[in-house]
């Protein structure tokens, strides 16, 4: 009996049958620039501390446009664990000439020439040819970090933006989750992503691999289903890998029809309540204290956190009204690297009327 009711409970957690939420860090290099670790180290370390795959985003400056870690992607063979072809676009070399850096993931090898020819002359006109021509995702970098930050304006055809990066993170005056929640209440579409930005795996340093996890809901953990969940916005950011990502569902309030999960774009109007639901405690060190409901980018709910798994909250959507939904989780993390930061888990919006 015990059985039964356990099974029953697994089915109706899976938010979309077949899907499953793959942990991810976007941001990672290697010996290639600046780093401590070939590729197959890299992917031995991301299977111990539980990550489902990664991005190699070497310094492409460091390289010289040339591409050298991704003949080590093409043979790395680590059980469960895929690996992105990536690069980190790199402008300047020293902070004071720095316009900014972005990531550049793709589920394939791709030519590097014309993102490397960009760079060199400054061009986001090329940059956003070379992205169109390569079917890549673009992200902007740790864009407020101070001396590294991005100096010019966002063009439309960034993909995505590193809200919690490493380094920079979310408790040492990192403003672009602010920046992110500004975009928001201007009723912008913006993917929020995150990265560690690790160097070294090898010896303790400020960053670590997986701090912070971007999760993906994805068929499976396979470069082609992890770039398409991007694609689709099905991403939440944790603190770490330990911590699961909470969930965000919409559902009509009067037949109780579920409509909406993280990263859906509906077209909609109505009476609608929003499923909160906390993940599970993942290891001890953790304690969940608040779940804030956002709406727009500004708060609409703070709920304290007890017993309970699962809130549910009532909201209007008018005829035509653009409407974005996103979850933070705060609590308290021991084994937080920032011990100054309450936040232990973002997820990127349901959107309406987009
Ligand atoms: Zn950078
Ligand atoms: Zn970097």
């Amino acid at each position: 009996m015990k059985f039964i009711v356990f099974s029953f409970v697994c089915i109706l957690s899976l938010p979309v049958l077949g899907d499953q939420w793959l942990a991810g860090d976007l941001h990672v290099h290697s010996v290639h620039s600046g780093g401590d670790s070939y590729v197959r180290e890299l992917s031995l370390h991301a299977q111990k501390i539980g990550l489902n795959f990664y991005a190699v985003t070497d310094h492409d400056n460091k390289m010289k446009g040339a591409p050298l870690a991704w003949s080590e992607i093409r043979e790395q063979d680590v059980d469960g664990v895929s690996v992105l072809y990536g690069m980190e676009w790199t402008s300047g070399d020293k902070w004071t000439n720095s316009i900014g850096h972005l990531n550049i993931w793709s589920d394939r090898p791709f030519l590097y020439e014309k993102f490397w020819k960009s760079n060199l002359l400054r061009d986001l006109h090329l940059l956003e040819e070379a992205r169109r021509e390569a079917g890549v995702l673009l992200s902007v970098n740790h864009p407020r970090a101070v001396g590294f930050s991005w100096e010019l304006d966002y063009p439309q055809h960034f993909d995505a933006m590193e809200i919690w990066n490493g380094p920079f993170s979310l408790s040492r005056s990192n403003l672009a989750y602010r920046d992110w929640k500004e975009r928001l209440q201007n009723d912008e579409h913006v993917l929020a992503v995150g990265g560690s930005d690790i160097h070294k795996i090898k010896r303790d340093s400020h960053t670590r691999m997986g701090h912070p996890t971007t999760w993906v809901r994805g068929k499976s953990h396979s470069s082609s289903h992890v770039m398409q969940a991007l694609s689709e916005g099905r991403v939440v950011l944790t603190a770490d890998p330990y911590i699961l990502p909470p969930d965000l569902s919409l559902y009509d309030a009067h037949s109780e029809q579920l409509l909406g999960q993280i990263g859906d774009q509906l077209y909609t109007h109505g009476l609608f309540y929003l499923r909160l639901k906390l993940p599970k405690n993942a290891y001890s060190g953790v304690a969940f204290k608040e779940l804030l409901l956002y709406r727009n980018g500004k708060l609409l709910k703070k709920l304290k956190v007890d017993e309970k798994r699962i809130f549910a909250v009532k909201d209007r959507v008018e005829q035509r009204e653009k409407v974005s939904y996103f979850l933070e989780l705060r609590g308290e993390n021991k084994g937080a690297l920032w011990g100054d930061s309450d936040i232990l888990a973002i997820t990127n919006p349901i959107y309406i009327n987009f």
